[in-house]
């Protein structure tokens, strides 16, 4: 894509007296469309007004140093630039995304852990939402296992409380959601979450 032409005029305001109070060169590429610009002074004097001549004169396209093709290069090159510069920021934000992700699941663990601590036995007290301290109502799983009566600690994405709940901005790669009030710590030579769709805990 070629850049884009410029055209110019120069303004001219001329008072009363035959005086140019006002003379600018309008570098635009609408100019031809919106037309040019002009400030005019106001009279510090309520109920008197003043007379100008206003003088428009078209001087052609702007002249640039560089030809036509140059410009097109290095508008391209910008262009070009300008794409890496956003892949870049997708890159990042995605990166970003994954910490945060890891961040959440390792604090999420962490409180597990001191349900296992604290001998304590219900999820639901003691994992914390990812906006507030409220205690959550779900985790965020990135994926569904049916028939798992275990959650892999790789599958938690997230969690949140009932304020928190937003089916439209999960945390970053939910695929499925799971409430709180089923889950279940245990102990069986490794530190399990269990899912208890009857409520019933293993013995
Ligand atoms: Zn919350």
């Amino acid at each position: 894509m070629a850049p884009k032409i410029k055209h110019r005029a120069r303004i001219k305001l001329i008072n009363q007296n035959g005086t140019v109070v006002g003379n600018r060169v309008d570098d635009s590429t609408y100019l031809d469309s919106y037309g040019a610009y002009l400030r005019i002074p106001v009279p510090k004097i309520i109920g008197k007004t003043v007379t100008y001549t206003v003088a428009v004169e078209y001087l052609g396209e702007h002249q640039y140093k560089q030809t036509l093709a140059q410009r097109t290069r290095a508008h391209e090159r910008n262009q070009e630039r300008t794409k890496k510069w956003k892949e870049e920021q997708a890159k990042q934000e995605l990166e970003n995304q994954e910490k945060q992700l890891i961040q959440r699941r390792n604090r999420i663990m962490n409180q597990i852990e001191l349900a296992f601590v604290k001998n304590g036995k219900e999820a639901v007290n003691f994992v914390t939402c990812d906006k507030c301290d409220a205690t959550a109502t779900f985790l965020g799983l990135a994926f569904e296992n049916p028939g798992s009566t275990v959650i892999d600690p790789d599958q938690i994405t997230g969690a949140w409380c009932k304020e928190h709940d937003n089916k439209y901005a999960r945390p970053f790669k939910t695929k499925a959601a799971i409430a709180c009030e089923l889950l279940e710590f245990f102990y069986d030579g490794l530190r399990q979450i269990y899912v208890s769709p009857s409520g019933v805990s293993p013995q």
